[in-house]
């Protein structure tokens, strides 16, 4: 058996609330230690264009956290109609700016802006998102780059549990540049043998059922069955999903991309929905905002 599977049963949760607390404190240490040994201050800019409120409550959630870690925070709110050449010098103002360590442009972004060339514009040292293509061409082929947030977040709680995750057979699917993709990288690195499926994928429950490792990043509520799982597998469920309210003003039920409770009768290990990725992801980006501000310093990076 490989280690990545374990006895069938009822499956260990992976509490990704938990390990993110875990890990926002030991961010608050290093952020204690920098101040204390060099003088600086993490600073992360946070840039929210539009009124999504989606968005809206992820931007409020970064920020409130930044400060909690003892980090600086800013926010530039900008309207929906925002021209894409006033957003591009706002980003090249943060890429001057040595306060700044960190810059995130909250995505989706209007129509009028081309998403590319912003993430393109931001500083590649200060891009915490991980989404510059120069941080996306260090992370495929293996070198030190700002690792996408969610993928490094469920990687930090396989190899938390599982260990070693060499030789296991690994299926991510979804193929999305900010989850799909570095993810697959990320496995890759750690030795695992890896497909990456996707909507053409044939028979997708077949090539699930042979994975140690099962990541799903899909955004389809509950697609992955319990019987596409192997026994003993370690599931990582990254989907959000909201269901339909089942009463009218009700606010519907958040799912993932996987049917929970028959997941958990037969994988070994999964993170739930919500408390298990998401709250890993906006450790994270605390976590590379340090990362980032260490790397401006010339210093290792911290081990978190
Ligand atoms: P995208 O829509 O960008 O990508 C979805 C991927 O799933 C695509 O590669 C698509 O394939 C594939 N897919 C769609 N339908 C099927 C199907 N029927 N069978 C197999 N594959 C399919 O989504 P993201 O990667 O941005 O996000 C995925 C999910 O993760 C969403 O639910 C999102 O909300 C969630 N998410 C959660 C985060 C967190 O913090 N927990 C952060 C980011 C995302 P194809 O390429 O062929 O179209």
């Amino acid at each position: 058996m490989s280690q990545a599977t374990a006895p069938v049963g009822q499956a260990q949760v992976i509490d990704g609330k938990a390990f993110a607390a875990g890990l926002r404190s030991r961010i608050a240490e290093g952020v204690k230690s920098l101040q204390a040994n060099h003088g600086v201050t993490p600073g992360l800019a946070v840039v929210l264009v539009g009124e999504d409120p989606a968005s809206q409550v992820y931007v409020r959630n970064k920020g409130k956290q930044t400060v909690e870690v003892g980090k600086k925070s800013v926010k530039h709110e900008l309207p929906a109609e925002t021209e894409q050449e006033e957003l591009l010098e706002l980003v090249e103002s943060l890429n001057q700016d040595p306060s700044i360590h960190g810059i995130l442009v909250q995505l989706p972004l209007p129509k009028q802006i081309d998403a590319e060339a912003v993430i393109n514009a931001i500083d590649p040292a200060k891009d915490v998102d991980g989404f510059h293509v120069v941080n996306a061409g260090l992370l495929a082929t293996g070198q030190s780059a700002m690792v996408p947030c969610t993928p490094l977040g469920s990687l930090m709680m396989l190899k938390h549990h599982l260990g070693d995750l060499s030789g296991a057979n690994a299926v991510v699917v979804g193929r999305s540049n900010i989850v799909g993709k570095p993810m697959a990288q990320l496995l890759l690195k750690e030795s695992c043998t890896v497909t990456i499926a996707h909507s053409r994928t044939r028979d997708l429950p077949a090539v699930c059922r042979g994975a140690d490792i099962l990541v799903a990043a899909v955004g389809r509520p509950e697609m992955v069955r319990g019987d596409w799982i192997k026994p003993g597998a370690t599931v990582i469920d990254v989907g959000i999903n909201r269901l339909e309210p089942s009463e009218p003003g009700g606010k519907g039920r958040l799912v993932g991309d996987v049917a929970y409770d028959e997941a958990v009768a037969v994988a070994g290990a999964i993170t739930p929905v919500p408390g298990g990725v998401g709250p890993m992801t906006i450790a994270c980006l605390l976590a590379n905002t340090l990362t980032a501000a260490h790397r401006s310093l010339g210093l290792p990076d911290p081990q978190l």
